[in-house]
C-alpha cells in the first residue's frame, strides 16, 4: 500500500555500507522503521539493521549527517558510564550509516541482535492467559530498573515508551541460535530465492524474533530496554504528550511537568498488568466524561487516593478535569471504590499468599503515587523487598 512505500524493499542477501553488511532475514518492523538480522563482516558478528523509512529519515534534522535523536541517545548510553550496571540492559549501539534506496534516503541504525520480548513470554500459555508468573515478572523488572536508574542518573534520559514490545531478551549464544534457526525457520516464512535470484521481502510481513533456546533456563534471561525513537532528554522536551495511552502518567495528561518519574508510573502499570494478565487502566470515554477524565478517575479509584489541590494548582489542564475544589468535573466519585489495586491482585494475580499479595502492592504503590515527586526513583526501587523476596 501507499503508506508503507518509505520502508525499504530489502532483500535477502543483499549487501549495504559497501558491502560491509549482507541482509540475512527480517526481525520486526515498527511504524518508523523495518529491523533486520544483518551479518557484519567488517566484525565478524551478526548485527540488527534498524533501517528507517524515508518519511523517518526525512523529519531528522539536516547536517550533522542527519544523525538522530535516538542515535544520539545511544551514543550517550554506550559511553556515559561504561561500568555502570544498567548499561548491561539497554540496548547496545555500534554506529549508523545511510544510503539511497528506491524511495529515497534511508538512515539505518546499527545495534546489538536481541531475541523475543516479553510479550512472547505473555503468549506462551495456550489457554490465553497472559499472566506472567511473580519470579519471572520480578526478575525482569530489576533489570529494567538497573536500565531506568542509568537513563535516569546517568545519562539524563526519560525512555517515555516503557511497554511490553519495547524488553527485549538478549540470546545468550547468538552464533548458535542464529545458524540454528537459518536451517530450520526462515525458508518456511519466507521465500528465500536464491543467491542469484534473492527475494524481496514484503515490508508488511512481520518477521520473526530470534527464538532463544529453549533450554536457556528463565534464570539465564537479560532483560533489555530498546528503542530510544519516542525518548526525550531530561533538559530537552520534544512534545508535551508522551508514553502509550493506558500507560500514561497523571502528570502528562493534567499538563504539569515530567521528567523521570513519569517510566515509573509507566512500570508500575506495566508490573500489575504482567502479573494480573489485563490492562491496569482501560479508560473509556462516556457522553458525560472523556477518555482522559475517565483515566485520571480510575487511578484515584485504583489507589483510593485524590489529587491534591497542590498538584492541581501546577498543572496547565486543571479545569478540563477538576472543579475548583478538586473534585472530579463531570465525573461522581463513588464513596466505595470497585476496583482497588489491593483487589485486582488479590482476584487476579498469582501470587502466592497474602505476604506476597502485600509486598506486591507495596511495590505497585511507590511507583503508582499521583504526585510525581513522591514516587519512589529507580535506584530505591532496586532495593524492594518484593524483588529480593
Ligand atoms: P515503534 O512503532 O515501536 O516506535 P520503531 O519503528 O521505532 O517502532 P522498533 O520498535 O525499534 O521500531 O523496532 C521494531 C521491532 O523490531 C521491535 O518491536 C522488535 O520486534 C524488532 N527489533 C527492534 N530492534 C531489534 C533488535 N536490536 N534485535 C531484534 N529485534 C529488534
Ligand atoms: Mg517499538
Ligand atoms: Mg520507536
Amino acid at each position: 500500500g501507499k503508506s508503507n512505500c518509505g520502508y525499504y524493499p530489502a532483500r535477502l542477501g543483499q549487501p549495504l555500507d559497501a558491502g560491509r553488511y549482507i541482509i540475512v532475514r527480517k526481525l520486526g518492523w515498527g511504524q518508523y522503521s523495518s529491523v533486520w538480522l544483518a551479518r557484519d563482516r567488517g566484525e565478524d558478528r551478526f548485527v540488527a539493521l534498524k533501517i528507517l523509512t524515508c518519511e523517518a529519515t526525512q523529519a531528522l534534522s539536516p547536517g550533522e549527517s542527519q544523525r538522530s535523536d535516538e542515535e544520539r541517545m545511544l551514543t550517550k548510553i554506550a559511553s556515559a558510564d561504561p561500568s555502570h550496571p544498567g548499561l548491561r540492559h539497554t540496548l547496545a549501539y555500534y554506529e549508523s550509516f545511510q544510503f539511497i534506496g528506491p524511495h529515497g534516503l534511508h538512515r539505518c541504525l546499527v545495534t546489538e541482535v536481541l531475541g523475543y520480548g516479553v510479550d512472547y513470554i505473555r503468549k506462551q500459555r495456550e489457554d490465553g492467559d497472559r499472566r506472567v508468573g511473580p519470579v519471572t515478572v520480578k526478575r525482569v523488572v530489576k533489570q529494567v530498573l538497573q536500565a531506568l536508574h542509568y537513563l535516569h542518573d546517568v545519562c539524563g534520559i526519560v525512555h517515555s515508551d516503557l511497554k511490553h514490545d519495547n524488553i527485549l531478551f538478549r540470546p545468550l549464544d547468538l552464533e548458535r541460535v542464529v545458524s540454528h534457526e537459518l536451517t530450520e525457520v526462515p525458508s518456511a516464512t519466507y521465500d528465500c530465492g536464491t543467491e542469484a535470484t534473492p527475494t524481496v521481502i514484503p515490508v508488511t510481513s512481520q518477521g520473526l524474533p530470534l527464538s532463544l533456546d529453549s533450554t536457556v533456563k528463565q534464570r539465564d534471561l537479560v532483560a533489555v530496554l530498546a528503542d530510544f525513537g519516542h525518548s526525550h532528554w531530561q533538559d530537552r522536551h520534544f512534545q508535551d504528550i508522551i508514553q502509550p495511552d493506558a500507560l500514561r502518567a497523571p502528570e502528562v495528561i493534567l499538563g504539569h511537568p515530567w521528567g523521570p518519574p513519569a517510566d515509573i508510573w509507566n512500570l508500575g502499570c506495566l508490573v500489575t498488568e504482567l502479573l494480573i494478565g489485563s490492562w491496569l487502566f482501560e479508560p473509556n470515554s462516556e457522553t458525560l466524561w472523556t477518555y482522559e477524565e475517565d483515566h485520571l478517575a480510575r487511578m484515584t479509584e485504583a489507589l483510593e487516593a485524590r489529587f491534591e489541590i497542590s498538584m492541581l494548582d501546577k498543572c496547565t489542564h486543571r479545569d478540563k478535569f477538576f472543579k475548583p475544589d478538586g473534585s472530579f468535573a463531570h465525573f461522581t466519585q463513588h464513596e466505595e471504590p470497585t476496583w482497588t489495586l489491593k483487589k485486582l491482585l488479590e482476584s487476579f494475580g498469582e501470587l502466592d499468599g497474602d505476604d506476597e499479595i502485600r509486598a506486591a502492592e507495596l511495590f505497585i504503590r511507590r511507583c503508582l503515587q499521583l504526585e510525581p515527586e513522591k514516587r519512589a526513583k529507580a535506584a530505591e526501587l532496586i532495593d524492594d523487598p518484593w524483588l529480593a523476596s
